[in-house]
């Protein structure tokens, strides 16, 4: 009976890791015709998928804004600081720690030698003109302040990223994939096709915070923007019963569009397998054992409770589209408070990704010893601070990681466009870094909200006093 009991209430999960392994299987066996699969055929089967993330995509703006408003504005000013205060500190504490083990791990296993040091480097600078770290760092803070918010809704997302691009056709992460060869990528454009969900985080903490100070006249405000939340996670929760099927399909096309996958992987294996044994032991050692550590109780059941969000966010490699999924798990499986939960996580989803930070350090101290550059401690303590500032600047969404890779090889002199050695395996490891990172942020709210509950205990009995007592 308890069997069936819990078959019952894990349904969603099963079903999502069923449509991941069947999507696998699915695409594995497309891709054994001869022939390639043309656009349009892959438009097709990944045509479900696409609709799975477009659901997703569409409720995050309406469910974050009020949400982030109404529990800014629930809580009383110390309370939002607290908290706030709390989650930046672990964001800061998790960010660092996969850094560090990040570095360690890719200066033991120096996965990158033996690689060949370039013959064109001169020329390439010359031809590039690379995203400068102030370049980037200033982004970060522009978006942060966005100068139209509903146009920050749509498309403000800024990168300061301009190297050799004639008008063709760029991905979303801003690179052109070169057709005839598939090693050879080269970063594009001005890349600036996502919602820009930092600038309406700070927007949205603004307004919450304003609603406290004004009081009773900020009340109605409140309620409104409380029900507008109450009503949009009802829209999620129909839209997560989609998740088996979207998830499957988006695998399944992604397979179907691998270009020379094993070689790739023959090639780059050691990188690849660095980057997902450091994923592991944070995602699976060190993370864990903070929330151990802080709440005094074991993380298996919490994690597992997030089975859907972690499933979810393998499937659409991002942060920001599975935010819905995260919310949803850890209110309604891990109990945790909504005010807490729609505080902390949509800040987390933009600026806490642990898998990311990792990767920045390991990609660009491989790419050094690929290219035969020896790093001094100097070099590697840039990494570090730069390879967190990244991943602080990357967008929840797919690949914005090696966007921001730019910024990481700059400080150790790199040349941009030598991201292209990782492009190739990068879909796939994009894929395990949006896991931890949206591990790192549930387990962050977890943490959160056991060091704020008695704070949030309190708070509840002065509501009802008042409301006693009138
Ligand atoms: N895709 C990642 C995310 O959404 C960001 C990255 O490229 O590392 O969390």
């Amino acid at each position: 009976k308890s069997y069936v009991k819990v078959l019952r209430e894990n349904f969603l999960t099963l079903a999502t890791m069923g449509g991941v392994i069947f999507g696998v299987i699915l695409g594995v066996c497309l891709k054994l015709r001869e022939a390639p699969w043309s656009d349009r055929e892959i438009m097709y089967v990944s045509f479900i998928g696409d609709l799975f993330l477009q659901m997703l995509k569409c409720v995050i703006i309406p469910l974050i804004i009020p949400s982030l408003i109404a529990s800014v504005g629930s809580l009383d000013l110390s309370l939002s600081a607290r908290v706030g205060g709390v989650a930046v500190a672990y964001y800061l504490l998790t960010t660092v720690s996969a850094v560090i083990l990040g570095i360690i791990l890719v200066t033991s296993i120096q996965p990158g030698i033996g690689g060949e040091p370039r013959a064109d480097q001169e020329e390439s600078e010359a031809s590039t003109r690379i995203a400068l770290t102030p370049d980037t760092l200033m982004d970060l803070l522009r978006n942060c302040f966005p100068p139209n918010i509903i146009q920050a809704t749509i498309q403000q997302y800024r990168t300061t990223l301009i190297l050799d691009f004639e008008g063709e056709q760029v991905t979303e992460s801003g690179f052109i994939r070169n057709a005839s060869d598939p090693y050879s990528w080269t970063v594009a454009g001005s890349w600036s096709n996502g919602t820009n969900i930092l600038g309406l985080v700070v927007f949205s903490i603004v307004t919450g915070i304003a609603i406290a100070f004004c009081g009773e006249d900020g009340k109605p405000l409140l309620n409104f923007f409380a029900s507008v939340s109450i009503v949009m996670m009802k829209v999620t929760t129909w839209i997560i019963h989609l998740a088996p099927i979207g998830v499957c399909f988006l695998i399944t096309g992604q397979l179907m569009e691998m270009n020379n996958f094993g070689d790739t992987l023959a090639r780059f294996g050691w990188y690849f397998g660095t980057v997902l044994l450091g994923l592991l032991i944070h995602g699976g050692i060190v993370l864990p054992t903070i929330y151990t550590v802080i709440t005094r109780t074991l993380p298996f059941q919490f994690i597992f409770n997030m089975g859907n969000a972690l499933i979810t966010a393998f499937g659409t490699a991002s942060s920001s589209a599975t935010l819905p999924v995260t919310i949803e798990s850890l209110e309604e499986k891990n109990g945790i408070d909504p005010r807490v939960a729609r505080f902390v996580l949509p800040i987390g989803a933009t600026i806490n990704m642990d898998g990311t930070a990792l990767y920045e350090a390991i990609a660009a101290i491989f790419i050094a010893q690929y290219r035969g550059v020896s790093l001094s401690i100097g070099n590697v303590i840039a990494i570090s601070i730069t390879a967190t500032a990244a991943s602080i600047g990357a967008a929840g969404i797919p690949q914005a990681g090696l966007v921001t890779m730019v910024m990481v090889l700059d400080t150790v002199g790199l040349p941009a466009d030598d991201v292209a050695l990782i492009v190739a395996v990068d879909w796939l490891l994009d894929r395990f870094r949006t896991t931890i990172n949206v591990l790192g942020d549930a387990l962050g709210a977890g943490i959160v909200y056991h060091l704020s509950k008695n704070d949030l205990e309190d708070l509840e009995e002065v509501e009802d006093e008042e409301l006693t007592y009138g």
